[in-house]
């Protein structure tokens, strides 16, 4: 995705930043693959102080669709982490693995319209096809549009041979938004992300459906999350624009670095929760993420309630946040 770039002129769908107004519904959701880690808890930390701040709504959603990937142990772990540290919830914890037919429903209404298609193409192929932008990685490639148009024969034929993906067919056509802390953001699906998955051949349905989904029926109006997920999010206000949702306001928030100004990877287990709250208090770590993050001038012991009280987003820092050494 590029800021306001590559003939990203017209701003024919603009959807205008407004600053949190009274009836604020926030959340938070993590992917409980791993103990909860200090990217995570900045997040979390964030979504609840904006949402709280404005007296609004604060809800937990565990984002555990990949089940294997996410066992209830470690979603369990992760309300109580955010517990320890004063969190608190208007609603139960949703579970995503709790509501695919509620996901299956959303893609049938974009089915019954001509969104969907099956993709048969093997991880391969889609390499093969991907060769005209070497430089955009795995989970950036392109898709060629190699099944869009597959006629109902030879989708059934092959359907024989592999389940298929399903896919969403996107327009050539500019999507604009404005981050509340990165800017203007401008994407053209068609010609920057292709018709993206929304179910997988292995049946599990892709994030970008399940969240707009949630967020959607859950009255979300904010989306604080990291920036490493800044990329998505014209994918998703494509798919709640054809589903009819209004569109969330969105906050990309910065990634942590270590000291040394290295990204934090979740492989970082000292710095996890488990390790961490052996050694801190939970306000100790609400200090250190508010004063990196520029909610505080000192580095001190501080709680939610203070945190709420002062919160401001034009305090936060746009730019990678660095852990302090004493970590
Ligand atoms: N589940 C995602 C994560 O843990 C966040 C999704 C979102 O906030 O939209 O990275």
């Amino acid at each position: 995705m590029y800021q306001v770039a590559r003939g990203c002129v017209s701003a024919s769908q603009t959807f205008v930043f407004s600053p949190s107004g009274g009836n604020v519904t926030g959340r938070f959701a993590p992917t409980p693959s791993g103990r909860l880690h200090l990217g995570n808890l900045l997040c979390a930390l964030l979504a609840y102080l904006s949402a709280r701040h404005a007296g609004g709504r604060f809800l937990l959603r565990i984002e555990d669709l990949d089940a294997p990937r996410c066992p209830r142990t470690l979603a369990r772990q992760a309300v109580e982490d955010l517990a320890w540290f004063g969190f608190r919830w208007d609603e139960p914890p949703l579970y995503q693995s709790e509501r695919t037919a509620l996901y299956q429903a959303h893609l049938e209404q974009l089915e019954a319209r001509g969104l969907i298609y099956p993709c048969f193409c093997t991880r391969a192929q889609l390499q093969r096809q991907a060769s005209a932008a070497p430089n955009l990685g795995d989970t950036q490639r392109i898709y060629g549009g190699a099944c869009a148009h597959l006629t109902r024969e030879e989708a059934t034929r092959l359907s024989l041979v592999r389940p298929p993906a399903l896919r969403v067919r996107v327009p050539d056509e500019e999507i604009h938004f404005v981050d509340g802390v990165q800017g203007p953001q401008c994407e053209n699906l068609a010609r920057d992300c292709g018709d993206f998955i929304v179910r997988r051949s292995d049946g599990l349905f892709g994030y970008q459906l399940a969240v707009v989904v949630d967020d959607a029926l859950t009255g979300v109006d904010e989306v604080v999350r990291g920036r490493d997920i800044l990329s998505a999010t014209p994918r998703q206000i494509y798919l709640l624009r054809e589903l009819g949702y209004p569109v969330p306001r969105y906050y990309h928030i910065p990634l942590l670095t270590d000291a040394q100004g290295r990204r934090l990877a979740k492989r970082d287990r000292d710095l996890d929760l488990g390790a961490l709250s052996r050694r801190y208090s939970p306000q100790r770590l609400l200090g250190m993420l508010s004063y990196a993050a520029g909610l505080l001038e000192e580095d001190r012991p501080v709680d939610l309630e203070e945190l709420t009280a002062l919160f401001d987003w034009s305090k936060v820092r746009r730019d990678d946040l660095r852990l302090p050494s004493w970590l």
